[in-house]
């Protein structure tokens, strides 16, 4: 059995565990990030868990063949450098270098949303498929590409952008400095601005009843409300679904994975989110679903995921065939 060490590098914390070849967690820690320091710092401490977390797992360094690194921003995944991260402020950052001189072990870095998406495919929620897309409803609309088991992250690894594709020319403004991305309708920031805009509108929906101030929104403010048969809310909630089919659609026409994998806070929401816009996106796939039907489920592995894909990418680029 072989074993790989796999960093999650978040800008509140670093996660890190050690995974073995079914993708099992050994162990794992996780530490403050203190994303204001110095990077070699925070790379000095990501290298001194990893060295903690072997002797912890009851392992030799010499059993570890690999350590991989999902870290926010753009990526330099041959050089193993951050060549941009807004979180934390870095700049060609060569973060893998810089692990690598403290652990002894070959690092590989990939952005964080492609290492999760390659972690549900490995072990979570896409176990089954050989293609899996994984998008991410958070802050933002994050994700990744997974084709034959392995990530697709484009030309110098700055590809896989879902959230960055439009879904309505000269809509909503993006914090991409884009306008109509399927970011800026369906993330959860989305959602909250949609329910917002719902209740300025309708001083009598049962949504504030829900959300007493409009400070308070969040992204479950709306399916809340519509499950107590407000249907303002309904029409926030049917109209964000129509939005997130859009997008996905778009994803499966071009890329016909086996399953798109949806995770992030809005999925707690379960089926009441999912049964719904299953019919709705399958009414958009080209073709129809009966020759190429796309699984839509939710993700599985949660805060894992990251780092038991980070794991997997670094056992992929020591072993390109595993
Ligand atoms: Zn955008």
């Amino acid at each position: 059995m072989a074993y790989f060490a796999g960093i999650d590098l978040g800008g509140t914390f670093i996660k890190c565990g050690i995974v073995d070849e079914t993708g099992t967690v050994l162990v794992k820690d996780k530490i403050p990030t203190g994303s204001t320091r110095p990077y070699a710092e925070i790379a000095e401490d990501m290298g001194k868990l990893v060295l903690d977390l072997i002797v912890r797992a009851g392992l030799d360094r010499a059993q570890i063949k690999a350590v991989g690194i999902g870290s926010p921003g753009t990526i330099d995944s041959q050089e193993g450098v951050i060549v941009y991260n807004n979180n934390l402020h870095w700049r060609n950052v060569p973060l893998g270098p810089a692990v690598q001189a403290i652990v002894g072990l070959p690092v590989f870095v990939t952005n964080d949303a492609n290492a999760a998406a390659l972690g549900e495919n490995f072990a979570g929620a896409a176990k089954a498929y050989d293609a899996s897309i994984l998008v991410t409803l958070g802050t933002g609309v994050g994700g990744g590409i997974v084709i034959d088991r392995a990530l697709f992250e484009g030309n110098r690894s700055a590809g896989a952008e879902i959230g960055h594709t439009v879904i309505r020319m000269g809509g909503e403004k993006c914090t991409c400095g884009r306008q109509g991305c399927f970011e800026a309708y369906a993330s959860a920031t989305a959602l909250i601005r949609q329910t917002k805009r719902a209740m300025e509108k309708n001083r009598d929906s049962l949504l504030w009843e829900v959300s007493p101030t409009l400070e308070a929104v969040d992204g479950k403010t709306a399916f809340a409300a519509a499950s107590r048969g407000d249907r303002i809310a309904q029409k926030v909630v049917e109209r964000y679904i129509d939005y997130l089919a859009e997008g996905l659609a778009n994803m499966a026409n071009i890329f016909r994975p086996q399953a798109i994998v949806l995770g992030g806070g809005v999925c707690a929401e379960g089926e009441a989110l999912l049964a719904p816009l299953r019919k709705r996106m399958d009414r958009l796939l080209y073709g129809g679903t009966d020759y190429a039907p796309v699984a839509l489920i939710a993700a599985r592995l949660g805060n894992d995921a990251g780092l038991v894909g980070a794991a997997r990418y670094a056992w992929q680029k020591t072993e390109p065939n595993a």
